[in-house]
């Protein structure tokens, strides 16, 4: 099985009704740059810029985020890279910036961190614009957004960090800017993250942790965690389709893209494209490329009358096996 669907991974990932679903891959690490992968993904969807901070012992300084930075944009240009700001706090800590609070997920995480230290945004911000100049290919994204003074906050970093690099000689076109949808206040303001951003992008992971209020690294709880969820699954079907009525794009880079049946569900949906880690993209591909677009569309309306997530689990279950 698995050396059939590597044969398929240079085919397009098309449904057998024509809709082309495109597949992006989230990175982290300098090995995570592949050149195989440039010719079967549409870029990267989600570059989780956390992963280099993890791993060293101080901040980065501006110069050696740059280097980073660059080998990500340059490995899959002219493909776009999608980098969020640095989204620590939660489980994400850093050895030489210790959080300690009570309840991690409902604190000091993602864009609040960083807009309370300009300073350490800033630099990311340049080292970013910088390692773009000439390619080109660079999407910057927000992480924890769940109001829209951050949003303003942060699109007024950027407009300064352009206009420094411009006095310095860099020379560097605006770049697309995009919010994660992950906490579900901001499910009830994309009319003004529409006229404020280029895109969306969910971040399943967080968004069905704060849904459920299910922490989503707790075994006690785990049984509770489930973005196949009815109410996870109606905030998706509604965001999709409002991000449509508004002209945005919208993507999903958590791991519900990353699962065959959720890959489905999404594209049923409506989302415009899907991003996971490169060991999910072959069986992802094959499901896109042997399920139409109005089965998926079909899919959807079933499983939206599911009431609760087992007997979503089980009609996806028996829908797979029949397609298979
Ligand atoms: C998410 O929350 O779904 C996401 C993609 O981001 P992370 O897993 O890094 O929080
Ligand atoms: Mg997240």
């Amino acid at each position: 099985l698995s050396a059939l669907l590597e044969q398929e991974q240079d085919l397009p990932s098309v449904t057998p009704d024509g809709h082309v679903m495109p597949l992006m891959v989230n990175t982290g690490l300098a090995l995570d740059v592949v050149a195989s992968l440039k010719t079967r993904v549409g870029g990267v969807g989600l570059y989780r810029t956390e992963v280099p901070f993890m791993m060293s012992d101080r901040f980065p300084s501006e110069q050696e985020q740059a280097r980073l930075y660059r080998e990500q944009l340059s490995g899959f240009a002219p493909l776009p890279v999608t980098m969020r700001t640095l989204d620590i706090g939660g489980d994400k800590d850093l050895p030489y910036f210790p959080i300690k609070e009570a309840n991690p997920f409902l604190g000091w995480r993602g864009i609040r961190v960083t807009l309370d230290h300009p300073e350490v945004l800033m630099v990311q911000l340049r080292a970013m614009l910088r390692a773009a100049e000439g390619l080109d290919n660079l999407r910057i994204m927000l992480p924890m957004i769940s109001g829209i003074e951050e949003v303003d906050a942060t699109l007024a970093l950027i407009n300064r960090a352009l206009i420094e690099l411009g006095e310095d000689g860099v020379n560097v076109s605006r770049p697309s800017v995009g919010v994660m949808i992950e906490v579900p206040a901001a499910l009830y303001q994309l009319e003004a993250l529409a006229t404020r951003v280029d895109f969306f992008s969910v971040g399943s992971n967080d968004l069905t942790q704060y849904l459920l209020a299910v922490d989503r690294n707790n075994p006690r709880v785990a049984s509770l965690y489930d973005a196949c969820h009815p109410a996870v699954l109606r905030a998706l079907a509604r965001l999709a389709e409002d991000s449509l009525r508004l002209g945005v794009p919208v993507s999903v880079c958590g791991e519900l893209a990353g699962d065959p049946a959720g890959a489905l569900l999404l594209l049923g949906m409506g989302f415009e494209s899907l991003s996971m880690n490169a060991p999910s993209l072959p069986r992802v591909r094959a499901a896109i490329r042997r399920v139409s677009l109005t089965a998926a569309q079909g899919l959807v309306s079933e499983v939206l009358c599911q009431p609760t997530a087992g007997e979503v689990h089980a009609l996806l279950l028996s829908r797979l096996q029949s397609w298979d």
